[in-house]
């Protein structure tokens, strides 16, 4: 089994203000609020999570090539809670 990288460098895209923080294993995340600039940007389109555009790091279920919760899975994107970095 290949490691899984969990930890990522975010770069939020409105004030480029970088912090890394580890990434939850089994759900997407899909808003990320800045710590600086308290935005929520939201991930490019055609990218499933805030990870995956901004990230230094693709998120875990894209590491393991099982497909995000939006990308090439039968479950529909994101449904369920948002996730916000400080509550995993
Ligand atoms: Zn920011």
């Amino acid at each position: 089994m290949r490691a899984i990288i969990l930890e990522s460098v975010l770069t939020c895209p409105h004030c480029n203000f970088a912090k890394q923080e580890a990434m939850p294993t089994d759900a997407c995340q899909f808003f990320y609020e800045c710590g600086n600039c308290r935005t929520l940007p939201r991930p490019n389109p055609g990218d499933c999570c805030v990870l995956c555009s901004f990230g230094s790091m693709k998120c875990p279920p894209i590491q393991e090539r099982r497909g995000c919760c939006g990308i090439g899975m039968d479950a529909p994107p994101h449904l369920g809670k948002p996730i916000f970095w400080g509550e995993i």
